[in-house]
């Protein structure tokens, strides 16, 4: 039909075309668009089928997304609220009782769900928690106690102290201070080491806590000073228990098969007549500790008469280099006496100190103060020179008398000792044998083998020489054989009882005859009494110094006391 219309357009036939475009063409166009539209439909139906089935596949995907996402985020919450629980919460509580324990503050719970880390992290934490607190525990010990002794220390006592006024106060009670310092005990330690001396000061803590009651407190303040406080108990009781404390100390220390004596001077104060609050009444005890050393009774109640001596202590110092130079220090002559021929032999010369504002200082505190403040050696010099010359005085009256002259153990260490001694000799003229050097037994074995050297040098010089204060050191006889010493001096604390204590007599009847087996003389010092002297001489006893014979006495009264009283047996007359 197109091809037929195509030929009528070509040719000049008008409107021939007319028919066919409406027979073959237009029903043709009328075929083709009912198939186009049955096409169309067919097409519609499927796609919308398709569109259907796409969007229930979309619609089923998104479920299965949703659910996924869901589950996803379900367990996402339970993995976080999981954590929380086993990890999170765990870790912070441990961390936070970590902080509390930082803080010092216990008692925070540890969670109790755990996985098997936070398990590991929680043991770990429960470790160095018990670790910490037993170093805390071992750190507030050694804070509040002594290393050596394991007792209290200052810090401890002074705590106790407050709260056992606090008490003693509301109570109206009493509480006593007892301030303890070992006599010698220096010694000791110089003579036979620390290890003796540590163990020493260890079994004398261990015997003041046997000897009182639990709520005492026995404390060590360091060196060989202790101290022990009394709650409830007034100064007439704490006088009781300082004699047991005393007697407890009295029996022999035995340290490395060494048998040890050890002697201590106490303090007493008491609340609240000698103080109320702990600085004053460790003040008034430590007075009354020096007071208890000059003494013989081993202990002293707090007196405030004794206070002007402790308060001067520092400015005895300056005095004591002036006094020296000022020639302000004394000798007093003590008179020993040969107990065979009952005559006098020879003097002691010991040292004395009017002190203008404080009277007389004992000697022994002299020395000690002359050491040390590095004045021992002048001292010693003085006091050689000075005896020196009242010999060569004596002698010049016809009053023939050796002389014996106490050396402190510094003086052994000086080496100028010796060149000192042979100038003076040359200067002075004195027999060198009517000097004897008296040597402490603990001086002689601080440095055994210096002190010998020395000893050798000082007999060669032909000064004899004695061992002073015996029984109180701690030297062995085989050592003793080895000194050149002509005699020896039995310490006053052996001698004065040996009436009434067998043990020291036994103490001194064995040095007598045992020093008489080595060729040495024997002087027995602080005699008494009457009795003591006629037992000394039945023993065998070499000679005699002390009270009974004669107090010390100044130069010029010696002669007169030589003149008048010789022989001693006179003495017994009257
Ligand atoms: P020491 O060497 O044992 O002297 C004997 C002490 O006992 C003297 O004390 C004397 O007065 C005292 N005494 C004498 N007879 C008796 C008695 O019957 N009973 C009692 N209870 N005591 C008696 P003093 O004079 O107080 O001397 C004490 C210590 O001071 C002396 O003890 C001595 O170690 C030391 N000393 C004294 N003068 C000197 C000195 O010039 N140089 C040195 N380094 N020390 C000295
Ligand atoms: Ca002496
Ligand atoms: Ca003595």
């Amino acid at each position: 039909g197109f091809m037929g219309v195509k030929e009528i357009h070509h040719s000049d036939a008008w409107r021939a075309d007319t028919k066919i475009i409406k027979d073959t063409i237009l029903p043709r166009l009328k075929e083709i668009d009912s198939f186009l539209s049955i096409l169309d439909k067919a097409i519609e139906s499927s796609g919308t089928r398709d569109v259907r089935a796409l969007s229930q596949v979309a619609r089923l995907q998104t479920t299965i997304l949703q659910i996924v996402a869901g589950f996803g985020l379900a367990f996402i919450v339970l993995t976080i609220l999981s954590l929380q629980r086993l990890v999170f919460r765990p870790i912070d509580s441990v961390a936070r009782a970590l902080k509390a324990e930082a803080f010092g503050k216990s008692g925070i719970l540890l969670p109790a769900v755990r996985t098997r880390e936070t398990q590991n992290l929680i043991d770990a934490f429960s470790e160095m928690r018990k670790q910490v607190h037993s170093r805390q525990a071992d750190l507030e010990h050694q804070a509040l106690h002594d290393a050596l002794t394991g007792l209290p220390n200052r810090t401890l006592l002074h705590d106790r102290m407050e709260q056992a006024i606090n008490v003693a106060r509301r109570d109206h009670k009493n509480l006593t201070l007892l301030m303890i310092d070992l006599d010698r005990f220096k010694e000791i330690n110089d003579t036979l080491g620390h290890h003796v001396g540590d163990n020493v000061l260890k079994d004398v803590g261990q015997r003041l806590l046997a000897t009182l009651r639990q709520i005492d407190t026995v404390a060590r303040l360091g060196g060989d000073e202790y101290a022990i406080l009394l709650p409830d108990t007034d100064i007439t009781t704490a006088v009781t228990i300082t004699k047991k404390i005393s007697k407890s100390l009295d029996s022999v220390f035995i340290i490395d098969e060494l048998n040890l004596f050890i002697k201590a001077s106490i303090g007493l104060a008491e609340y609240p007549s000698h103080g109320k609050d702990v600085a004053t009444l460790i003040q008034h005890a430590d007075v009354a500790m020096y007071v208890a050393k000059r003494g013989q009774l081993g202990f002293a109640v707090y007196n405030p008469r004794d206070d002007d001596y402790s308060i001067g202590r520092l400015a005895l110092i300056s005095d004591l280099r002036e006094a020296l130079t000022q020639k302000r220090l004394k000798l007093h002559y003590q008179p020993k006496v040969n107990l065979k021929s009952e005559n006098i032999i020879g003097v002691e010369a010991l040292l004395r100190w009017d002190h203008p504002k404080y009277g007389a200082i004992p000697p022994d505190q002299i020395v000690t103060l002359a050491e040390q403040t590095g004045l021992i050696d002048d001292v010693t010099k003085w006091v050689l020179r000075e005896a020196a010359q009242q010999i060569n005085s004596w002698q010049q009256q016809n009053c023939l008398i050796d002389i014996s002259i106490n050396l402190s153990m510094h003086n052994l260490r000086n080496p100028d000792l010796i060149a000192f001694l042979k100038s003076l000799l040359s200067e002075i003229p004195v027999r060198p044998e009517s000097i004897t050097l008296e040597i402490t037994e603990s001086a002689m074995m601080a440095n055994p083998k210096r002190s010998l050297k020395t000893l050798a040098e000082i007999s060669d010089m032909s000064i004899r020489l004695s061992i002073d204060d015996f029984g109180t050191g701690f030297s062995s006889l085989a050592y003793l054989k080895k000194l050149p010493v002509t005699e020896l001096k039995i310490d006053k604390s052996f001698v004065m009882d040996i009436i009434h204590d067998e043990n020291d007599f036994a103490i001194v009847k064995s040095t007598i005859d045992l020093a008489h087996n080595l060729g040495i003389e024997v002087i027995a010092e602080g005699v008494e009494k009457q009795d003591v002297y006629e037992a000394l001489k039945n023993m065998n006893c070499d000679a005699a110094q002390g009270f009974y014979i004669s107090y010390p006495l100044e130069a010029k009264q010696l002669v007169e006391f030589m003149n008048t009283e010789q022989p001693v047996r006179a003495k017994k007359t009257i």
